[in-house]
């Protein structure tokens, strides 16, 4: 049961063969390349943090990338809606194989800063232990680290019709938020730093995994910022 990536590669025919053709792959906290699964692991390794999920080549911003995406995605594909004025859908990261499915999604929206100039906006949903988050936020380890949900809450999402807070998290050149929705992590990244206005106001939540949303999407140029091989 193989499963597409970006584009062109079709995903089936991988059966009869003693070796699978992989897409490049990378570490998701370091963006390094990883090892195949060997005959004796079924797991991807990066030389500095051991056994991860990989990090897939970018899902492009159009229905199909979307679609690409979510085939296999395990964990919620989270977009802010509405987005803000101007703002457009600039394409998808995923992290994770053909055996275990895709456990962080990330969704990148670009759009103007309400304080001036172009702004990027990455949101995550991962599962603890991956760290696509944290790397994005540009933090070393897996979660948000030592003293994290210690102050206030910094901001609110809401998904359905339940608040759930973020936190600020340390991060450098750009403005992270960081929390817990229904188990799994979920990071708000902007940049630039002073981007991070834009979550004064709570923003609501899509998971784009859901059927029947009919949203139309609005999509852009792929964001600079997208985590990719
Ligand atoms: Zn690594």
């Amino acid at each position: 049961m193989g499963w597409s990536v970006g584009q062109g590669s079709t995903g089936h025919g991988s059966t009869g063969h003693g070796r699978h053709r992989h897409s490049p792959a990378a570490c998701p906290r370091c963006g390094k390349a990883v090892r195949e699964p060997t005959a004796w692991s079924s797991a991807w390794r990066c030389d500095w943090h051991g056994e991860v999920h990989p990090l897939l080549p970018a899902f492009s911003p159009s229905r199909e990338g979307l679609d690409g995406l979510l085939r296999t995605a395990g964990v919620p594909a989270w977009l802010p809606w509405p987005l803000p004025v101007g703002w457009l859908v600039t394409g998808f990261a995923g992290a994770g194989d053909e055996r275990t499915g895709i456990r962080a999604c990330a969704v990148a929206v670009s759009g103007p800063n309400p304080l001036g100039g172009p702004a990027d906006m990455l949101v995550v949903a991962e599962e603890p232990g991956i760290g696509l988050g944290a790397a994005v936020a540009g933090l070393d380890g897996v979660d948000p680290g030592a003293g994290f949900a210690s102050a206030p809450p910094a901001a609110t999402v809401s998904f359905g019709k339940h608040d759930f807070p973020l936190w600020q998290v340390d991060s450098p050149d750009r403005a992270a938020f960081a929390g817990e929705i229904k188990g799994h992590w979920m990071w708000v990244v902007l940049w630039p730093e002073t981007a991070g206005i834009l979550l004064i106001e709570p923003i609501g939540l899509r998971d784009l995994r859901d059927p029947d949303q009919d949203l139309d999407l609005p999509f852009g140029a792929p964001s600079p910022r997208l985590p990719a091989p």
